[in-house]
């Protein structure tokens, strides 16, 4: 068994980490860039075709789109090292829900040269409209509906919380085209521009900024041309890239860990309370060893998960396992280490508050801790 990465690995990861904390980290300074806050669109788009350019963007597309063709290990060790760095626009630096997704990758010539390339560049962004006020984990059940006039399709439904949907320059839209069969043949995947889509109620979350949106269809038509691989199969195709973004999701929360770990251990050696430094006391030490334990399981999980992957084999129900484990561990971590800086913890001036908030998103999104709960038990169920 070897455990090392190779050294191309090593040298793709020591050069973002070289790029983050040499460019990105200074100009967040410079630019008072923080979790509480949109990443301004200028900035936002500098940095993801720099990234583009560097080969970190699309690392994890085909080569066939012009991506990097890089393997999942890469991913995950590219959103480790970014969630360790505590940066901010290290993740806008690795293509999130608003860039390019493997599940593009359904998109033939035309709508990979049209809408594809531009997002791989950095130059547009996209989003992914799934979700309804009627259906979130339950997704099959979405209301939106396309039907076929002449040669066109026209579209009518609600979607909401959509990240990047009023900035994006397209999204792929999810609606039934057959509703009799639903997931099974029924649900299609169709490309929208941003003009062809109206922005509705806009909310406001944990984070701290608008981020997410309501998207409204009426009677919204679009050309035959904008529909992605085979009629009714869209949301079926998509689905099966959904375990790779929690695997990402998961990776991510291992270095944040790890980096909120290392702010707690820094301050418990600092603070001195009846004469000794916090880091002798051992209720101190018992939350630095369960978090630096947890944080050694979930990254070994993680690796793992990848590892399996880029051998070609299924990781369904492993990829479950890592998001759930991972984000719940976060969890924990941001905890502890906020209750290690005591009331300065809880204060904005101190950076595990701002984690507190953000962090609780990682159990809803992508699968909500109780469906990949489901998930597993399913796969274990059916041995
Ligand atoms: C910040 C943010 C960004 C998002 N971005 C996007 C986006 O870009 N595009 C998009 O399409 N969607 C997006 N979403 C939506 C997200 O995918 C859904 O919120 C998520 O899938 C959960 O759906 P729901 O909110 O409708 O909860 P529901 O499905 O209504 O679930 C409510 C509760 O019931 C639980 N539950 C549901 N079914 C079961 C079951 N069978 N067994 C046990 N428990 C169950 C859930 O775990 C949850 O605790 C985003 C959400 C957030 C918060």
């Amino acid at each position: 068994m070897d455990f090392e990465l190779n050294e191309e690995t090593r040298l793709f990861r020591d050069q973002f980490r070289q790029w983050v904390e040499r460019d990105l980290l200074p100009l967040e300074e410079k630019e008072g860039i923080h979790q509480d806050a949109p990443v301004p669109e200028a900035i936002a788009k500098r940095v993801r075709m720099q990234s583009a350019d560097l080969g970190f963007y699309a690392h994890h597309m085909p080569e066939e789109v012009g991506g990097g063709g890089l393997g999942q290990v890469v991913s995950v060790v590219l959103r480790e090292v970014a969630g360790q760095t505590g940066s901010v626009l290290a993740d806008v630096a690795l293509a999130g829900p608003e860039g390019p997704s493997p599940m593009h990758v359904v998109f033939n010539a035309a709508q990979r040269e049209k809408y594809l390339a531009p997002v791989i560049r950095g130059e547009q962004t996209c989003c992914f409209m799934l979700s309804e006020p009627g259906a979130g984990s339950d997704a099959q059940n979405i209301a939106t509906r396309a039907e076929k006039r002449g040669d066109v399709w026209v579209l009518n439904g609600t979607k909401h919380f959509i990240t990047n949907g009023p900035h994006a320059d397209w999204g792929v839209v999810f609606a039934t085209t057959d509703p009799s069969k639903r997931a099974r043949g029924g649900i299609s995947g169709f490309i929208v521009e941003r003009d062809q889509y109206a922005i509705g109620r806009v909310h406001h979350g944990m984070a701290g900024f608008e981020g997410q949106a309501e998207i409204v269809f009426e009677d919204v038509e679009v050309p035959e041309a904008q529909l992605i691989g085979k009629e009714g199969w869209g949301f079926a195709q998509a689905m099966g890239f959904l375990g790779n973004g929690r695997l990402n999701i998961a990776a991510g929360a291992v270095g944040v860990a790890q980096y909120l770990l290392d702010l707690g251990v820094e301050y418990a050696k600092e603070r001195q309370t009846f004469g000794k430094p916090i880091a002798e006391r051992q209720g101190i030490q018992w939350m630095i060893a369960d978090s630096a334990t947890e944080i050694y399981a979930a990254r070994n999980m993680v690796y793992h998960c990848a590892w399996l992957v880029d051998q070609g084999r299924d990781a369904t129900k492993e990829m479950s396992m890592c998001k759930l484990y991972a984000t719940e561990m976060v969890g924990r971590v941001v905890d502890r280490m906020l209750q290690i800086h005591g009331g300065m913890g809880w204060m904005r001036e101190c950076k595990t508050e701002a984690f507190y908030r953000s962090l609780r998103v990682l159990r809803i999104v992508e699968g909500t801790s109780e469906i990949q709960r489901m998930m597993i038990a399913r796969a274990e169920l059916a041995r």
